[in-house]
């Protein structure tokens, strides 16, 4: 059973110690490593403080960095230079992306997908490659079928660990599970659960994701919404619950979006350790 957390690193303006304590305390909870997203916004910039927090996670906290890079806002060069400081700093684990369109940020038509990402990856070095994945299905995919063809397509050029978006539905993860498998996709496939701990960020992450919400769930958000304490205790409960269940039906493993929120982490944690067997 894999155990996982997500953290971001601080905006450009901010020094790498503000996220400091966070990856310390995060670090004590022993995952089995730490994602690491590519900051939003792009640019070099972004990739240099992905690099920095990675190899801090990895020299002075111990866990095990997963990089995150997007590509389509970058050309083969730009990519290529941000692989070999991956490899300055010791950075063998990457989760491959294709990124978000934005229109502040132009696409430079290098690369059109994750999986070309992938594939010009393993032209330029020993990586451990991991790859996105959306049990409710990409918001631009065509179709369910298609989404799923293009994940096996992403397999199969070398994406060897599948981590997937936020969803607050196990049911919609466990059809997922069996659309993969019948597909023919046997890398493990990590769920990702992001506890909702604050009325904004429920907002901001089903607007950007498009998650469907169950009505315990939504019956929850509107009960407890007026009320931090509440809230937060009760999107703790509902990721816990989450997690129970998922580990009950024998999931690969848990990725856990940890909004740099490192109490929220350590509940979550303590109140699953017996049954991840950690
Ligand atoms: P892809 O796998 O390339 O898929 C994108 C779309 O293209 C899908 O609809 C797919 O069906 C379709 N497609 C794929 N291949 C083909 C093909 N050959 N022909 C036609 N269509 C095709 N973004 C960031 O900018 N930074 C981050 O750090 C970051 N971290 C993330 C972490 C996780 C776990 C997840 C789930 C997402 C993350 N994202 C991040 C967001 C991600 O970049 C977006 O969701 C993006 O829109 C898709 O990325 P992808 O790698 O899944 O794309």
């Amino acid at each position: 059973m894999i155990y996982s957390f997500e953290v971001f690193p601080p905006k450009p303006t901010a020094p790498v110690e503000a996220v400091s304590e966070t990856f310390a305390e995060l670090a004590t909870l022993k995952p089995d490593f730490i994602s690491v997203t590519y900051g939003a916004g792009g640019g070099v910039t972004g990739g240099q403080l992905t690099c920095e927090l990675s190899a801090r996670l990895k020299n002075e906290y111990h866990v095990k960095p997963v990089a995150h890079l997007p590509c389509i806002s970058y050309t083969k060069e730009e990519i290529s230079s941000v692989l070999e400081q991956f490899k300055e700093y010791g950075i063998t684990d990457i989760l491959a992306l294709r990124g978000d369109k934005s229109p502040e940020r132009p696409e430079k038509h290098d690369f059109r997908y994750a999986s070309e990402l992938i594939d010009f990856i393993r032209t330029k070095g020993d990586f451990n490659l991991y790859g996105a994945c959306y049990p409710e299905i990409h918001p631009e995919a065509r179709s369910a079928a298609d989404d799923i063809r293009h994940l096996k397509e992403k397999v199969d050029k070398g994406a060897t660990h599948l981590i997937s978006q936020l969803f607050f539905d196990n049911n919609s993860f466990y059809q997922f599970l069996e659309k993969c498998d019948i597909a023919g996709i046997h890398v493990p496939i990590e769920a990702g659960i992001m506890p909702v701990v604050n009325e904004k960020q429920i907002q901001r992450m089903v607007s950007l994701c498009g998650a469907s919400l169950p009505r315990k769930f939504t019956v929850m958000m509107q009960r407890f919404g007026h009320s931090p304490e509440a809230i937060r205790d009760a999107g703790i409960a509902y990721a816990v619950d989450q997690i129970v269940d998922l580990v009950a039906n024998g999931v690969d493993g848990i990725h856990l979006y940890t909004m740099n929120n490192p109490l929220v982490a350590r509940r979550i944690t303590e109140a699953v350790s017996g049954i991840l067997g950690r």
